[in-house]
C-alpha cells in the first residue's frame, strides 16, 4: 500500500472527514484491521482564509506548496488537497513535488460521467462557483456545471464560512440549501456536486431531488484506489 499525503486544515472539520473516509474505504476494500497509510500536514485556516479574502493567491499557493513538499519529505507517495477552493492553486502545488497530485475535480467529474450524467449544479464557496478553475476543468471532462444565481451563491458561501468551517450546522441553512438544490434541478441539473468539503456536515443525498456527487468522498476514494493500485 502506498502512503497518502493529505493537505488538511481547510477546514479541519473536513480534514477529519477525509481521515475517516480514506480509512473506511481501505477497510471496505481490504477488510480486517486494514487502514490507510497516510500523513497529513495541517495548515491554519485563519491564515489561508485571510489570504483568500485578500485575493493573495500567490501567498496561499506558496504556503500549500510548502505543505506538499513537507508531505513528500514525510514519505507521501501522492498528494491530496482537502479543499475544493484551494484547487485554484493546484498547479503551484503540483509543480513543487515529484509525486502525483490527485485532483479532486477529476475524481468528481469521472464519477459524474460514469453515472451517465452531463449537467450538474454546483454548491461551493463563491470562489469555486465564480472563478473559472473549477467549472473549466469540469468542462474539459465534458461535464456542464450550472451555478445558483448571485443571491443564492452569497447565501451558500456565507453558510460555509460562518457555520460549516466552524463546526456549526443550522436547520434554517439546511432548508436554504434544499431550496437552492431544488431550483438547480428545476433548471435542468441532473445531479448536484457538493463542491465544498464541509457540505455533508449540513446536507446529505436525501436533501437533494437529484443524485449527489460528494467531492470529499469521491476524492478520498480516488486517493485510496490509487494507493492500492498495483
Ligand atoms: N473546504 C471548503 C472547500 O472545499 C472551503 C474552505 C476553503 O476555502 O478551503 O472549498
Amino acid at each position: 500500500m502506498r502512503t497518502i499525503g493529505l493537505i488538511g486544515g481547510m477546514s479541519w472539520e473536513s480534514s477529519a472527514e477525509y481521515y475517516r473516509l480514506v480509512n473506511e474505504h481501505v477497510r471496505a476494500r481490504l477488510g480486517g484491521q486494514h487502514n490507510a497509510a497516510s500523513v497529513m500536514v495541517t495548515v491554519d485556516f485563519a491564515e489561508i482564509e485571510a489570504m483568500q479574502r485578500a485575493g493573495d493567491w500567490d501567498a496561499a499557493g506558496k504556503r500549500l506548496a510548502e505543505a506538499a513538499v513537507a508531505l513528500e519529505g514525510a514519505g507521501a507517495d501522492m498528494i491530496g488537497l482537502c479543499t475544493n477552493t484551494m484547487h485554484l492553486v493546484a498547479d503551484r502545488i503540483e509543480a513543487a513535488v515529484s509525486v502525483p497530485f490527485v485532483h479532486l475535480v477529476d475524481a468528481t467529474a469521472e464519477r459524474i460521467l460514469a453515472t451517465g450524467l452531463r449537467r450538474v449544479g454546483l454548491l461551493a464557496t463563491r470562489f469555486t462557483m465564480e472563478m473559472a478553475f473549477y467549472t473549466e476543468r469540469m468542462a474539459r471532462h465534458g461535464v456542464e456545471v450550472l451555478v445558483p444565481p448571485r443571491i443564492d451563491r452569497d447565501f451558500v458561501h456565507e453558510v460555509i464560512y460562518r457555520e460549516l468551517t466552524l463546526g456549526v450546522a443550522e436547520e434554517s441553512s439546511r432548508e436554504g440549501y434544499q431550496r437552492v438544490m431544488n431550483d438547480l434541478a428545476e433548471r435542468g441539473c441532473e445531479g448536484i456536486v457538493y463542491g465544498c468539503t464541509e457540505i455533508t456536515l449540513l446536507v446529505d443525498e436525501t436533501d437533494s431531488p437529484v443524485p449527489v456527487f460528494d467531492s470529499t468522498r469521491l476524492h478520498a476514494e480516488r486517493l485510496v484506489d490509487l494507493a492500492l493500485e498495483g
